[in-house]
């Protein structure tokens, strides 16, 4: 059975995907249904397993989260598994940064052609996906999907691809945008990262051997493996029968690099290593910059949770103040729930985050939030404390006013709908109801960062897209 959900638009910033793959582990299907509910924060709308015995490969997709398509009882990932327990899995998780929420465009994408089959699992976006399409549907190319993952299976089929010595790196020259992917062939997982690096994937092997390659770290501790190395950009790393072994579609060090690190201030899980470092330690260190750009006289640091939490943690260190829970998330209202007006989102508001009266009630308070995108939900989360009693507030932000939407794998709203577009600071205070405003420096940003300023991209605060694109590109851009 199949669900089908619509997707409200954009309040906050979305991540596109997660993914996870396993190569020569009995408990292949099992462990990737682990490794994908570990990667639950980077897609709600969609998950799917494809696993094969060696010779031929079974898919299962379906919407919602992983525990509700792989519904306990269901017996799919027994499926999945089949008699000789499959040994080899890919999975994901879907947020949709092109093409619609439907169960069509829900992956692995499994398709079949003169090789063979092959799923495919995509997390980021490919900006000349339109182009590409266009080509294919001249020559009379059917696509079943509206989602750009599609026109990799089509260049992978043409013949003259088919035919190339090594196919999957001659196609992956052709595409442009953010990617990293898994290919599920009967025999072996290829993974392949975008020559920029701008979404994450890393290497991890299990205690008995098996490798497993995951979009974060934090799928790996879940199902007993350790972390290798990050995929590096324009690699592709193959495991088979033979192990691990690389090879790069792009000569490397010819492309400087252009990790997403919104990334690391708001999409990651705080326990997965990055880019070369910890989440949780990374967003520490961006709280106790913020304290040092902007102080202020005030009784406690309360956090946004969840992603605003480690940024308090340092903003509190820094400036010697209490830190207390003055916001608590539900985490049963998942990130579909969908408000259609603005009566209903600001319930909404009330709903995902609750206040913690008896922590903020007369005080002056400092509320840490990793960004404001709209600005609509954070007023709302102003107003809710106000309502409890606070008597000042005082919001800082650990990442710049966001002011450029993102055409790399984030879903995020249009330029003009962005709450720092157009705005200076003193607008922005007046349309929070805040007492005053401060955001991290793009400068001290960087300065937190492990890599050079330059192996980043930083785009949704700069406008400089290192890979140059169509600014009037939508994500249903492949919808009829
Ligand atoms: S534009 Fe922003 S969100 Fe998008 S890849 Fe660049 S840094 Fe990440």
């Amino acid at each position: 059975m199949r669900y089908e959900m619509t997707s409200a638009s954009s309040v906050e910033p979305r991540e596109s995907c997660g993914l996870f793959g396993i190569f020569g582990d009995a408990e292949a299907v099992q462990k990737t249904y682990f490794g994908l509910h570990s990667l639950q924060h980077r897609g709600q709308e969609s998950a799917g397993i494809a696993s094969s015995d060696g010779e031929f490969i079974r898919c299962y997709t379906g919407m919602g989260q992983v525990s509700r398509v792989f519904r306990s009882g269901s017996g799919l990932l027994e499926k999945l598994a089949g008699a000789s327990a499959n040994p080899i899995a890919i999975g994901h998780v879907r947020y949709s940064t092109t093409g619609s929420s439907s169960p069509v465009n829900s992956q692995p994408l499994l398709s079949e052609y003169s090789y063979g089959q092959v799923a495919v699992a995509h997390n980021g976006n490919l900006i000349n996906a339109q182009l590409l399409r266009d080509e294919y549907e001249a020559y009379g190319s059917i696509f079943k999907t509206t989602s750009d993952t599609e026109v990799i299976t089509h260049l992978l089929a043409k013949p003259t691809h088919v035919s190339n010595p090594d196919s999957l790196a001659h196609i992956l020259n052709h595409l442009q945008g953010a990617y990293s992917l898994l290919f599920l062939f009967a025999d072996r997982i290829e993974a392949a990262r975008d020559p920029y690096g701008i979404r994450p994937l890393c290497v991890g092997q299990t205690e008995k051997g098996s490798y497993v390659v995951a979009s974060e770290s934090c799928a790996f501790d879940l199902v007993g493996a350790k972390f290798i190395r990050e995929v590096e950009p324009g690699e592709i790393v193959r495991l088979d029968e033979k192990g691990l072994s690389s090879r790069f579609f792009v000569k490397p060090g010819t492309v400087t690099p252009a990790h997403c690190i919104f990334e690391h201030i708001y999409f990651a899980k705080q326990n997965s290593l990055l880019f070369g470092e910890n989440v949780h330690e990374f967003r520490k260190k961006l709280g106790r910059g913020v304290a040092i750009e902007h102080p202020v006289d005030a009784d406690v640091v309360i956090p946004v949770p969840d992603s605003g939490t480690s940024a308090a943690i340092g903003y509190a260190e820094q400036s010697k103040l209490p830190f207390d829970m003055g916001l608590v998330r539900s985490h049963y209202i998942g990130r579909t729930f969908i408000s259609p007006d603005q009566k209903l989102r600001e319930l909404e508001v009330k709903l995902k985050l609750a206040v913690v009266k008896e922590a903020v009630a007369g005080k002056r308070i400092v509320v840490v939030d990793d960004s404001i995108v709209r600005g609509t939900t954070t007023r709302g989360k102003i107003r809710t404390l106000r309502q409890a009693g606070v008597k000042q507030i005082h919001m800082r932000v650990s990442c710049p006013p966001l002011r450029f939407p993102c055409f790399y794998g984030v879903d995020f709203p249009t330029k003009e709908e962005l709450l720092a577009n157009n705005r200076n600071l003193e607008q922005i205070k007046e349309f929070l109801e805040v007492d005053s405003i401060g955001y991290c420096s793009l400068e001290g940003l960087l300065s937190c960062a492990s890599l050079p300023a330059e192996s980043y991209c930083t785009a949704c605060w700069t406008g400089k897209y290192k890979i140059p694109v169509d600014v009037a590109m939508n994500k249903f851009a492949l919808e009829r």
